[in-house]
């Protein structure tokens, strides 16, 4: 059952969740207030995993797939280094929660899943929370090309190599957050696109699933 509900033991959790995230060393004022907000349990289908709702870990959600680690949506959402009005297209909506802690900062946020019975759940609890996006059904790999080009693109699963289709989609002066690498373990990697060429740096080691072509369901 969902229990569509906040409280103060809720508020409390989510505190000692932003103290954690800021010992681990995120520091972007913003973003924590963004995580601070975000009802993270109403994100998980199961109430019964609440205290898993705000441990730094990452969680199973439908279709074999998983909510991020808190850590991993502040370090990526840091990366992006947003401004409010900013476009941003994420590929891999998942459950939602990336896509809420987006528009909790004000970005115009269009997110795409392959996983049809994620899209359609993940829609309906976005509008039902009240956060604004635009979500699709499709391969994340061809990007959205009727909506292109984006301020910041944010890739939430792991790419074998950097989707030069998204890369492609960037405005100019804008910038890619993509796990990149193939099994269990990605590089972060920030790509920006300047007129003088692609510049791309690496951020450290992280764990996604993965990012599949081809393959909506
Ligand atoms: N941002 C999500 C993370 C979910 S895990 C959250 O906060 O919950 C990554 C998601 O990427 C999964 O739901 C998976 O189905 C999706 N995915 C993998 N490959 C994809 C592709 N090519 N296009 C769109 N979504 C994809």
């Amino acid at each position: 059952m969902n229990v569509v509900q906040d409280n103060y033991r809720h508020q409390g959790m989510r505190r000692r969740l932003v103290e954690l995230l800021k010992g681990r060393g995120i520091k972007n004022e913003r973003v924590l207030g963004a995580i601070g907000q975000v009802p993270r349990h109403l994100f998980i289908d199961d109430s019964a995993f609440l205290e898993m709702a705000y441990a730094d870990v990452a969680f199973p959600i439908p279709c074999g797939q998983t909510i991020s680690q808190p850590y991993t949506v502040a370090f990526q959402t840091d990366m992006l280094d947003l401004a409010p009005g900013c476009k941003v297209l994420e590929v891999g909506t998942g459950s939602g929660y990336q896509t809420a802690v987006l528009a909790a900062l004000g970005a115009k946020v269009f997110s795409i899943e392959r996983h049809r019975p994620l899209y359609l759940q993940t829609k309906d609890r976005l509008a039902r929370l009240g956060y604004k996006s635009n979500a699709y059904h499709g391969d994340g790999y061809k990007g959205l090309p009727k909506e292109a080009p984006f301020d910041r693109i944010l890739v939430t699963c792991g790419a074998a190599a950097v989707p030069d289709t998204l890369v492609g989609q960037l405005k100019m002066g804008g910038r890619m957050v993509v796990p990149v690498g193939e099994g269990d373990v990605q590089r972060m990697m920030v790509i920006d696109r300047r007129s003088t060429g692609i510049i791309s740096i690496d951020h450290g080691a992280f764990r996604f699933v993965p990012m599949l072509e081809d393959k909506t369901g």
